[in-house]
């Protein structure tokens, strides 16, 4: 295949991406986003095979079988609640693919005392930076949604101060392997090993309900390490596609941020559940319990409905029986929408999926700001497996470690029926006052066979 052919194929992959990307915006049009960005991605492998600048095809075929099948049991047995471990774990993978390569290419120009570029040397260091940092923090953000290693906040004295002693040993070194060409390998060891150590420590103190920003910022390092190992290898296809993901994760970082009303800074080193903060407890208080024929008749004759779906539906697969149950309560002359939390679930844009699943309407689904107003003029609220995502406390109790975290206004409704197993806290691990409140009734049981027996109640009416 001759140059211009490939620098053509790349171009016109590059711009199926982003015209990918742009659809991937709108659940509207995310399928043909989905399959654009599959179509620029086959684009860019296949020319890039057809590259002979390349490996042999016999190790290309190998790594494809191994890879495809590690995928696709990978994909097959991975439970949907898992699914946030597995982008965590995915993402690390983009991220040491790029420690590999930046890594190789080093150990290459030593072996044969090639001079590289300076160019090349920086982006030789950087893509081994920022893929050791990814892969060690996507393993410990891994560790932590599977709960392998706690959840919280882990810190000690001089945290920071560590950090940035290692940061700063990272520099010096890699400045000197950029700077004397025979160089020798200790510092290149010291920079792949300190480069872990860093992502470890750097994802270590981040805990609760600000897991969802180290995803995504995770996320965002691996494009940016394929976007340094593209500049290595001179590949611009995938420079473009490491830095259209690298600025999409930042931009994602920043929604989920927002939606938390925090800082990128102040989540990065604010340590979120740390201490035990001084959350108030419910001791002295009862929940008020209801069952399910009662839940039904109080839906069946509900004029509005908010459905506030959270992790617990995840868990329990009950969004087929979620579609049932708002079409029956449509039936009976009721309107159903569904409040979408930013931070909802265990990954972003997790109801979207689970609701999307279910061939729940788009046009039902709102927003945190489009649909806050409207809890106050709605009959019922539907809490199913929320918890965190619908805390007053963020709003009221200074001491909580969600405080200031902008949440689903469900006390607001005029009525709450919660649907979860029992009195269990969410991913922040802190009591939820809604609960206790007069207004609250709680439906205690999986989702999923609570949602059974109100559809079967609300047939029966
Ligand atoms: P939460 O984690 O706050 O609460 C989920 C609730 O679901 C639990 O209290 C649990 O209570 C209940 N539950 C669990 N299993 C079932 C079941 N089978 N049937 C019924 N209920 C069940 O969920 P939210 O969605 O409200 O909040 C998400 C939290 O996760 C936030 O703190 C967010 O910051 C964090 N997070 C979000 C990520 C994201 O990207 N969206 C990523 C990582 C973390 P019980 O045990 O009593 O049943």
């Amino acid at each position: 295949m001759s140059h211009a052919a490939v620098i053509l194929s790349y171009l016109i992959a590059s711009v199926l991406f982003i015209l990918g990307l742009k659809w991937l915006s709108s659940p509207a049009t995310a399928v043909r986003g989905n399959r654009v960005s599959g179509a620029g991605m086959l684009i860019a492998i296949v020319v890039t095979l057809l590259d002979q600048a390349i490996l042999s095809f016999e190790v290309i075929v190998a790594g494809l079988v191994v890879g495809s099948a590690v995928g696709l049991w990978m994909a097959r047995s991975v439970k949907m609640t898992a699914m946030p471990q597995m982008v965590a774990l995915l993402n690390g993978l983009g991220g040491g693919a790029s420690l590999l390569v930046g890594g190789g290419e080093f150990l290459k120009s030593e072996l044969v005392n090639e001079n590289l570029t300076l160019d090349v040397s920086i982006t030789i260091q950087l893509s081994m930076l920022i893929g050791a940092v990814t892969i060690a923090g996507s393993l410990i953000a891994w560790a932590k949604l599977q709960e392998v290693m706690t959840g919280r906040a882990i810190t000690f004295p001089g945290q920071k101060v560590l950090n940035a002693l290692l940061f700063l040993a990272v520099v010096v070194l890699s400045a000197y392997q950029i700077s004397v060409p025979e160089s020798l390998l200790w510092p290149f060891y010291a920079v792949v090993g300190i480069s872990l150590l860093l992502g470890i420590l750097l994802v270590i103190p981040i805990g609760g309900a600000d897991m969802p920003v180290v995803i995504s910022l995770l996320n965002s390092y691996s494009g940016i390490a394929a976007a340094m190992t593209g500049f290595v290898i001179k590949n611009d296809v995938l420079i473009i596609a490491g830095a259209l993901v690298g600025s999409s994760g930042i931009i994602l970082s920043q929604i989920m941020c927002k939606a938390m009303n925090r800082s990128l800074a102040n989540v990065l080193f604010g340590a979120f559940g740390a201490t035990s903060a001084s959350t108030k407890t419910a001791e002295g208080l009862t929940a008020r319990q209801t069952a399910a024929d009662d839940a039904a008749v109080q839906l069946a004759y509900a004029k509005s409905v908010i459905v506030v779906p959270g992790y617990g539906l995840a868990v329990a697969q009950a969004q087929h029986l979620v579609r049932e149950m708002a079409d029956l309560i449509e039936k009976k002359g009721g309107e159903v929408k569904y409040a979408i939390h930013p931070v909802a679930g265990r990954m972003p844009g997790h109801m979207n999926v689970l609701l999307a699943e279910a061939n729940v309407p788009y046009d039902k689904l709102f927003d945190m700001d489009q649909i806050n107003a409207e809890f106050e003029r709605t009959d019922v609220c539907l809490v199913i497996g929320a918890n965190d995502v619908v805390n007053p406390a963020a709003r009221t109790d200074p001491g909580s470690p969600i405080y200031g975290m902008p949440i689903l206004n469900a006390d607001k409704a005029a009525s709450i029926i919660v649907l979860k197993r029992g009195m269990g806290a969410g991913f922040a691990g802190i009591e939820n006052e809604l609960f206790f409140n007069p207004k609250t009734a709680m439906l205690f049981g999986d989702a999923k066979g609570s949602l059974q027996k109100v559809v079967t109640e609300l047939k029966a009416l």
